[in-house]
């Protein structure tokens, strides 16, 4: 941590001090402002300096880890928020929610508090934050810590980082990186998952000093369509390799039903297992929802009410054969949505209709055996489809 308290309980911070000033300061007694457990300044040349607590604490905002990149980085966001004339604090802590931010922003109308995360915490932890800030009339704004900045058509998130996933319509899913070593802020906007933790994306990189906050997104650079429909379908029939010679297949609640319904896993036709928009709130491939949506509703004798196939994705999900991701900052979209988004597109390419009570019926469309030359075609076919569709 940056602040610590002195013996009077004046708050004093290590920010923007000289290696003399900040050396000065060890002949003191400093204490920690959250557990008024003495704490030690760590000063030295070529480290940031900062208050650590002794190794024996137990105090709740150490265990939340600080590293150096966490003090870098803090302290790079700090003279940017102030540089752009942000009434910024460092590290406040706020007694009743016994939490003490990176920083807190004070706008006339508007408070913010700015949590820049380097290390892996468990999800809960992260949305009990959240939760607290909230619960105080904070908004929080979360920048995630990299050592390295994004390179590569792919990403592999860690579990702490997809929670804070933010979304706004005119962009879509975003996230913010910050990486103190390169001084560039990385917002990755979009991800796609292509398997369960592996996601295509774009980014959006700008110098730190080149951003407004809250930081903007300028403009989102434009998606090689045919490479990401290409690759979708190549992982859409991994996923189908990897369940089918799984040495746990005949476990596989998804392939048990596939082949009850007298289906093929491998020829089930390309609109299962399409990309659709926001289908990050689920978990699991959308080959899987969106075969069940077949299954439940699409396929029975009788047409079915946006509301009943909801109903019975929702039973899907309570009975654990779907799992949905929870997106703590994300408030107004949910899976729902996705449903939608697919029907929409079911219905755009003719696979399904709609009748004049908005009830949804299925046209007479193949969920059986295709022919192997017919796939090839298919797939060109939807690719076509699909790159009008998402663009
Ligand atoms: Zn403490």
């Amino acid at each position: 941590m940056l602040v610590a308290m002195c013996k009077d309980g004046l708050h004093v911070s290590l920010f923007n001090l000289s290696y003399e000033q900040a050396l000065s300061m060890k002949r003191q007694k400093w204490y920690c402002p959250a557990c008024t457990d003495a704490v030690l300044p760590k000063i030295g040349r070529k480290i940031i300096p900062h208050f650590a607590h002794y190794p024996h604490s137990t105090c709740s905002l150490k265990l939340q880890g600080e590293s150096y990149m966490h003090h870098e980085g803090k302290n790079d966001l700090f003279k940017f928020l102030v540089s752009a004339q942000h009434t910024t604090q460092l590290e406040p802590y706020l007694i009743t929610i016994n939490r003490r931010p990176d920083l807190l922003i004070s706008q006339p109308h508007q408070k913010w508090v700015v949590e820049y995360q380097c290390s892996s915490v468990p999800e809960d932890n992260l949305i009990q934050r959240i939760e607290d800030y909230e619960s105080i009339g904070l908004e929080s704004y979360w920048i995630i810590g990299n050592e390295e900045n994004h390179t590569g058509t792919t990403i592999r998130f860690k579990k702490f980082q997809l929670i804070l996933l933010r979304y706004t319509p005119s962009v879509g899913y975003y996230l913010f990186f910050y990486s103190p070593k390169t001084k560039l802020v990385d917002i990755i906007v979009n991800p796609v998952a292509i398997s369960q933790s592996v996601f295509l994306y774009t980014n959006v990189r700008t110098p730190l000093h080149q951003q407004t906050f809250p930081f903007s997104i300028y403009s989102v650079p434009q998606v090689n369509m045919n490479h990401f429909l290409h690759t979708w379908f190549n992982h859409r029939n991994k996923t189908i390799c990897y369940k089918v010679k799984s040495t746990k297949s005949y476990q596989d609640a998804f392939l048990l039903e596939v082949y009850k319904q007298g289906h093929f896993p491998f020829y089930l036709p390309l609109f299962i297992g399409i990309p659709c928009r926001h289908s990050i709130h689920f978990h699991t491939h959308p080959l899987i929802w969106q075969y069940y949506i077949w299954t439940d509703s699409l396929l029975s004798t009788t047409s079915c009410t946006l509301l009943v196939i909801k109903e019975r994705m929702k039973e899907r999900i309570r009975k654990g054969d779907i799992a949905i991701r929870y997106f703590p900052l994300i408030k107004k979209v949910s899976y729902e949505q996705a449903i939608e988004d697919y029907l929409r597109q079911l219905v755009h390419f003719r696979c399904i209709e709609v009748g004049k009570d908005s009830s949804f019926s299925f046209k007479n469309v193949s969920l059986f055996q295709v022919k192997e030359e017919d796939i090839h075609e298919q797939k060109k076919e939807w690719i076509n489809n699909l790159k009008n569709w998402l663009i």
